[in-house]
């Protein structure tokens, strides 16, 4: 199977999911100063070999172009001839793909996921317990008690790899990178919609909750 035989409306379709997300997002300030990246599979998959749509790099996610995406393969590599470049975190939705078989991959810099990320540092992971919105992440036991991963984050991109693979938590969709931004994955855009927006919530709640309780 290579990208010449998936259908043209096939990517069609996952650019016009990808732009909406992409709009949805932006207005809700998810972008500040261009970060975050999205991104969709497209085709069949094997961890092999597999193609994604992924915004490409360095360009104002407040406003729709023809240069907003581009089509590449499990090495990140572009899938047709063009000047876009994927966006540098493209190696991590790689790993994801790789590591989970997802439909799509989102990821944004928050306030909140930055805050949390370096208040749990020592214990390398966010403790959530008991909050309604677990079963945002499709977790549905009673008084859940979850436990999401936090990487480090390095300038050099390609070195943050080898964490995802040793972290990645089976049922927990995301990870968060220290003082950066969480990644959300999901089967689909809609699922990975879903699971960014509990995190983000989740992230905004323990934080404050953290907060109340060294007042006391
Ligand atoms: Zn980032």
């Amino acid at each position: 199977m290579s990208f010449a035989n998936i259908t043209t409306e096939q990517k069609q379709q996952v650019l016009s999911e990808l732009s909406a997300i992409k709009a949805d997002f932006a207005t809700r300030g998810f972008f500040p100063g261009t970060s975050g990246n999205l991104s969709m599979r497209v085709g069949p998959y094997s961890p092999d070999e597999f193609f994604f749509a992924v915004t490409a790099s360095g360009k104002d996610k407040s406003k729709s172009t023809p240069e907003d995406f581009l089509f590449v393969d499990q090495n990140g590599k572009p899938c047709e001839s063009t000047t876009l470049k994927p966006s540098a975190e493209t190696v991590i939705h790689n790993e994801i793909y790789r590591l989970t078989g997802c439909g799509a991959i989102f990821h944004i810099h928050s306030i909140f996921n930055g805050l949390v990320s370096e208040l749990f540092w020592e214990r390398r992971a966010v403790p959530v317990e008991g909050v309604e919105l677990i079963k945002g992440l499709g977790i549905w036991e009673e008084e859940a008690v979850i436990d999401i991963p936090i990487l480090s984050n390095f300038a050099e991109v390609p070195r943050i790899v080898p964490e995802i693979s040793e972290r990645l938590a089976s049922r927990i969709p995301g990870i968060l990178l220290r003082k950066h931004g969480i990644y959300a994955w999901g089967r689909d855009a809609f699922e990975a919609k879903r699971h960014l927006e509990a995190f983000e919530f989740l992230f905004e709640y323990v934080y404050r909750w953290q907060l109340l309780m060294n007042r006391k």
